[in-house]
């Protein structure tokens, strides 16, 4: 998955660090990331500096992969001959692996950082609080953490059949699970039997914990569940959310074409006997 590049390191203790010139920096454009256009890498803060002619610059740390810093530019800086702006999801498959992960993570932080500028509360100026990622009111002290969507992902089950479900607003065309975000007072399991019952019109029993994923694409913490459905099989669809519901054997279930999301190992898991 994604988040999965051992032998590489991610930490995020929260420092307030200065940027060396060797450290990653990190540019967005809304989803997409600042690459060197010869090779697709993350530029350094001098291949910035010199691109712009810039020095001295505000830049936050964000966090390390093993020795490797990555500092984020709040600036929306524009594309030059060696610089350019590169969509972040079509970097699943490219290389070295930790790269994709770590465009995702700061992007994240990124847009946390971008619209908690100011106070919601009294809409005074915010400024980085000393001893954790979190910023402060200047006015009226209120404290804004990092925001994380909690998602719960459902991979439903008849025997040897698993449902499978095409989403309309997804960008992916091809079969996914079952998901959606929790609610405010609902628990998990709650999530599990309402998300399911709202897609696809099924009750289910047995939900069993399967394996977490930090998704910064949705901003998300995305948490994935097997479960038997429980009564009536036949799906349900209310029109809003899928176009589609199919119940697929073991043995024909699709290939994923690609290992990055949670969804994807769990259609893989249930291929291979694994859950
Ligand atoms: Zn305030």
């Amino acid at each position: 998955m994604i988040q999965d590049i051992f032998p590489n390191r991610l930490n995020t203790d929260y420092q307030i660090l200065s940027p060396k010139a060797n450290d990653f920096l990190l540019v967005y454009n809304d989803s997409k990331v600042l690459l060197n256009r010869t090779n697709l890498q993350l530029p350094t803060v001098a291949n910035i500096e010199e691109a712009y002619s810039i020095g001295n610059e505000q830049y936050i740390y964000l966090f390390a992969i093993d020795e490797m810093r990555f500092f984020l530019s709040q600036d929306k800086l524009p594309e030059t001959n060696h610089l350019y702006y590169h969509d972040i999801r079509s970097l699943r498959s490219h290389k070295p692996k930790w790269l994709c992960f770590a465009a995702a993570t700061g992007m994240h932080l990124s847009h946390w950082y971008e619209n908690n500028q100011f106070c919601g509360k009294c809409g005074s100026l915010t400024v980085a609080k000393e001893d954790e990622r979190a910023v402060c009111c200047t006015a009226c002290d209120s404290i804004i953490y990092p925001r994380i969507n909690p998602v719960v992902i459902v991979g439903i089950t008849d025997g040897e059949r698993l449902l499978l479900g095409k989403n309309m607003n997804s960008v992916y065309k091809h079969y996914g699970l079952i998901s959606g975000f929790i609610e405010i007072a609902e628990t998990v399991e709650e999530a599990v039997k309402r998300e399911t019952m709202e897609e696809v019109g099924l009750k289910v029993k047995n939900i069993r914990y399967y394996k977490s994923q930090p998704w910064a694409f949705s901003e998300s913490m995305l948490m994935g569940f097997f479960a038997e459905v429980d009564g009536n099989t036949t799906p349900y669809l209310d029109g809003k959310e899928l176009t589609e519901a199919v119940w697929v054997n073991r043995e024909e279930l699709p290939l994923g074409d690609s290992h990055v999301s949670l969804t994807w190992e769990m259609i893989e898991s249930f291929r291979l006997h694994r859950v």
